[in-house]
């Protein structure tokens, strides 16, 4: 959650602070925690917090107020905080000479009446469920679980990151993604790694944003691109949204084809021209990040491997002769066929090969018919599966591509709409780096 005018806030803080600092005798600006140059810290007393029962913990890049005891994992949020900020420098563009001495004041709350005796509020303060941030101030509730509490604390950070050295947000969808993508953390041994993608529920308690996707398209509600680019800047109600737009932007982050391009964007959000920018950028293959986030969307997993299932894509060309054999990788995603079947007309296809799909505890063999003691998305592990992808766009239905057709040894398949044929075998995106082999599926026209 953000402000959306940070500039003007900017603006009128730094006045405010200016004034103040005209304003009170030299005795009264003693009870006021000390900014740096350059970080506009509104004054605040320190007898009011200490009267509220808030204690400060200072560090050079956090200065934590809260009601919380002393608790190492809530001590230790000024060091994550501090090695958070060199990672926001990397992915969103370094901090000049005037903001090396950036910092955040962020008061994590149990008891927000406390903060509101102590004037910790501001009263332009929207109602916020979990995080709020203006400028160089964050507001952070209390959860449950130390992962979840330094996730809000890692994405407000990232906003005011953004809002005060970037001066820019980007649209909603951008401004919520980046700062889930940032957020989504892995604290280890003492060692800070923001952009992490969860290899397990486990690693990130309390998150959910994949099992939230998963559970909206199974409902059959999976957002097209379109309409997360177009989410609304006003998320306060739930966490679904969030869930789309962290998605959005792990997509666009993980997959080789996009992170370039996709890792400009800090400075499009700086620019003002976000929209324009991102849509220039992403012109010549828009239809086909599209069906990829379609494909990513309804097949996320924890440890989705980005690489290996991005589709390879290729424009298929007609049936020559009698048939073709085309060979598929059993260790990737979705690739193109090469060869584009005639709407109405019938195909038959037919699979064969022996390929491995795990290797411990020892390799596991498996035929185009796949294995039926193991299932994966409703169809058995190892299948070889099928879509065709057709050569207009189909307007308002998600992809075929998200919806594979069973192939196994064999099937006929009589398309609607001409299109360039796409195979793989059916395995979760997290488990194809142990997969090994190829196999042969033979295209013949019926
Ligand atoms: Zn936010």
């Amino acid at each position: 959650m953000t402000s959306s005018d940070a500039p003007a806030m900017r603006h009128w803080l730094r006045l405010f602070v200016g004034l103040f600092a005209l304003l009170s005798p030299l005795g009264a600006r003693s009870q006021t925690i000390p900014a740096l140059p350059g970080n506009e810290f509104r004054p605040l007393d320190v007898e009011l917090l200490k009267a509220a029962g808030l204690r400060t913990i200072e560090g050079r890049r956090l200065v934590l107020v809260t009601d919380l005891p002393s608790r190492p994992d809530v001590d230790e949020l000024p060091i994550v905080f501090e090695q958070a900020f060199g990672q926001w420098c990397d992915y969103c563009g370094p901090a000049d000479a005037h903001d090396r001495a950036w910092r955040v004041r962020a008061f994590l709350m149990v008891d927000q009446a406390k903060f509101d005796a102590a004037g910790a509020m501001l009263p332009e303060l929207p109602k916020f469920k979990h995080g709020f941030a203006i400028g160089h101030e964050i507001w952070v509730r209390e959860q449950p679980t130390p992962y979840y509490r330094r996730h809000l604390l890692l994405h407000e950070g990232t906003h005011s990151y953004m809002q005060t050295i970037r001066s820019g947000l980007g649209p909603p969808w951008y401004a919520e993604g980046l700062a889930e993508l940032l957020g989504t953390h892995r604290w280890e041994g003492g060692k800070l790694t923001l952009d992490w993608f969860p290899r397990t529920r486990e690693e990130v308690p309390q998150l959910g944003r994949i099992k939230l996707v998963r559970d909206m398209v199974a409902a059959g509600r999976l957002m097209p691109l379109e309409q997360v680019l177009a989410t609304p800047g006003t998320l306060n109600a739930n966490n679904e949204p969030y869930a789309w737009c962290w998605a959005l932007a792990a997509l666009l982050d993980g997959t080789p084809a996009y992170r370039e391009r996709f890792r400009q964007m800090p400075e499009a959000a700086s620019s003002g021209q976000f929209e324009k920018r991102f849509r220039a950028a992403f012109a010549d293959d828009w239809r086909e990040l599209s069906d990829q986030w379609e494909v990513f969307a309804s097949t996320i997993e924890h440890g989705h491997d980005l690489e290996r299932s991005a589709i390879r894509f290729a424009p298929g060309k007609p049936l020559a002769g009698s048939g073709t054999v085309v060979e598929v990788r059993v260790d990737l995603g979705w690739q193109s066929s090469g060869v584009e079947l005639q709407a109405g007309r019938s195909y038959r296809l037919s699979a064969n090969g022996r390929y491995q799909l795990g290797q411990k505890p020892q390799i596991w063999w498996c035929e185009p018919g796949g294995v039926t003691m193991r299932y994966h998305a409703g169809l058995p592990l190892g299948l070889v599966v099928g879509a065709i992808r057709p050569n207009a766009p189909t307007r308002g239905q998600p992809t075929p591509l998200a919806k594979p057709d069973p192939i196994g040894l064999g099937a006929t398949f009589t398309p609607q709409d001409t299109g360039t044929l796409y195979l793989r075998i059916n395995d979760s995106p997290a488990e194809l780096a142990d997969n090994v082999g190829k196999v042969e599926v033979r295209v013949e026209a019926d």
